[in-house]
């Protein structure tokens, strides 16, 4: 059974250990820094990424995070966590983990279109359509050449990259019913030595 951190600060951390749980991974909500040893992975949710990375140096957490990272855990940020796993982003008033290579611009769709659906075509999850769901959404601006580019929305913005152990979204797979993305974030796992565990 994978053991999964959930980074519960604030946002929808619940959401994601529901998903989780429903492949059958073992949840842990993260709140200290010794609640990291012995993950196969973990999850920085979305929310507020200014709350969510005052509360991270708060309890000591953002170092820890950004070690185990760069490590090579398997890591996967949506939204606000897409955001704070990236190396440059505009507006926020901390510094970011810095671990992903990508620039993103936050709330950059604007008040007008600030949460919409769109039907996503992921190759890496098969042929069905994926269902993304955008709140307050981030823009990826750059990407950085050790990126892939999983989906794109039609007008040809970045929404899913990974970057080795990293994988990040600019929607919520959370919300949906359709788990194959936390079904590939477990994938990542496979052959990844627990945290702490050598
Ligand atoms: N707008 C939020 C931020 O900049 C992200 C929104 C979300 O995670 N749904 O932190």
């Amino acid at each position: 059974m994978k053991r999964v951190g959930v980074l519960a600060l604030q946002g929808a951390f619940v959401e994601h250990a529901i998903s989780l749980r429903a492949l059958g991974a073992e949840v842990v909500e993260v709140r200290q820094p010794r609640q990291l040893a012995g993950l196969d992975g973990l999850i920085i949710p979305g929310g507020e990424s200014t709350t969510i990375a005052r509360l991270m140096e708060l309890y000591g957490l953002a170092s820890p995070i950004r070690d185990t990272a760069a490590r090579g855990l398997p890591v996967m940020g949506t939204c606000a966590g897409l955001i704070l796993l990236a190396r440059r982003v505009s507006t926020l008033d901390r510094k970011p983990l810095g671990v992903l290579d990508i620039g993103v611009v936050r709330n950059a769709y604007g008040s007008q279109v600030d949460s919409f659906e769109a039907e996503l075509d992921v190759p890496a999850l098969g042929i069905e359509p994926f269902p993304g769901i955008f709140i307050r959404a981030p823009v990826i601006g750059e990407v950085g050449p050790a990126v892939e580019v999983m989906a794109r929305l039609e007008n040809g913005a970045p929404v899913a990259i990974q970057q080795g152990n990293l994988l990040g979204t600019t929607f919520h797979p959370e919300l949906t019913a359709d788990r194959r993305l936390h079904a590939y974030f477990l994938g990542m796992m496979d052959g990844h030595s627990p945290e702490g565990n050598g």
